[in-house]
């Protein structure tokens, strides 16, 4: 047998969740946001399970390029435009949208003189003091578009800041302040991530730009991905390679940063750091063995993890964890480590062995 670190990718539960955004977002169309392999997922294979999205987003020429030699026909946006001036023709020649958020892109486009026209979406910054531009100077810059024969239709984005959060104040003055920015300029309008498509209904506007629902995560800290009718898409499993009996006061994994508090079992799991498994994940972290829950004991090494087995005594090597996904949410999985779905996802290393379950 092989080293068993796998990650399953369940893409009916993909497809499920592109069905709750639609429920979430009946009028909207949806641009599908698989930038960074699709979160982790698999940039192709995400798609695939995807048919109904009206466009894809992501951030590089390349992923676009997937794309479109895998078959895939659909409006394409690149989220953050165009890196450098040498990328225009490529944009052109896979006919992808580009974001535009700063006037060095505008001139990308002026000079290249030939090749086919762009459909571009101008980021405005309404709050989030990232990317765009100010609102003051959007009729202008609009002017300026108009102006290049290369560019076709001009669409509208913004980005929230704090759309996860209850507090209300920057979500509203950012959805009034790109209402306003855009009063008597005609052209699409897009707002919402997956945050605000869950939580800011009034935001959704022409087309909402959903990522980390899509693979099963909650955005929002008071509901739960099951709450919103979310199915987890990964599941990332290993086995048991070694199940040992400890004394009271042994010392388990580096540092010896944990001690067993009593005579006691701890199992040894093939999953570390090297696979994405978060290093800071402290003891006491769930994870499922046999699909009940146990928990971390001692740090994350490279390879391998220590699970405290006190409730588990039918536990045997061989034996499948679950570090998260089915019977395990991400969301909790994220928080104990103190980060995101969206690093957990992200952070999926390319030696983990990916099955597709169609
Ligand atoms: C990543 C991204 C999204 C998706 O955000 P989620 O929080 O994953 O829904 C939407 N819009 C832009 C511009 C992004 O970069």
């Amino acid at each position: 047998m092989t080293r068993p670190v796998r990650a399953r990718i369940n893409l009916p539960a993909l497809q499920h969740n592109f069905e709750r955004v639609r429920q979430y977002a009946p009028q909207s169309r949806i641009m599908a946001v698989v930038k960074a392999h699709a979160y982790g997922h698999g940039l192709v294979n995400a798609a695939r399970a995807l048919p109904a999205a009206d466009a894809f987003g992501v951030v590089s020429m390349d992923e676009a390029i997937s794309l479109r030699e895998a078959g895939f026909d659909r409006r394409i946006v690149l989220l953050e435009g165009l890196y450098g001036a040498d990328e225009t023709g490529l944009a052109g020649g896979y006919r992808v949208d580009v974001v535009i958020h700063h006037a060095e892109q505008i001139g990308f486009i002026e000079r290249a003189r030939s090749g086919r026209p762009l459909d571009v979406w101008l980021k405005i910054d309404t709050g989030m003091h990232r990317l765009g531009f100010e609102p003051a100077v959007v009729p202008a810059v609009v002017e300026r578009l108009r102006r290049i024969a290369r560019v076709a239709d001009i669409r509208f984005l913004s980005h929230f800041c704090c759309a996860d959060e209850v507090n209300a104040g920057h979500t509203l003055r950012q959805h009034r302040l790109f209402l306003q920015t855009l009063e008597g300029l005609a052209g699409e309008r897009s707002l919402a991530n997956s945050a605000a498509v869950l939580a800011w209904p009034d935001t959704h506007l022409d087309w909402v730009r959903p990522g980390v629902m899509l693979y099963g995560s909650s955005p929002l800290p008071h509901a739960s991905a099951a709450d919103l009718g979310l199915q987890p898409v990964m599941t990332l499993g290993t086995r048991l390679i070694a199940v040992t009996q400890r004394r009271r006061g042994d010392p388990v994994g580096y540092g010896a940063a944990w001690e067993c508090p009593e005579t006691m079992p701890i199992g040894i799991a093939a999953i570390g750091y090297g696979d994405g498994y978060p290093r800071h994940a402290p003891c006491g972290t769930p994870v499922l063995v046999n699909g009940r829950r146990a928990a971390l004991a001692g740090r994350v090494s490279m390879d391998m993890i220590g699970i405290d087995l006190r409730g588990h005594p039918e536990a045997r090597v061989g034996d499948p964890v679950t570090l998260w996904g089915e019977g395990l949410p991400v969301d909790e999985v994220a928080a104990a480590a103190g980060t995101i779905s969206y690093e957990l996802f992200c952070g999926v290393s390319s030696r983990v062995v990916f099955d597709y379950v169609e």
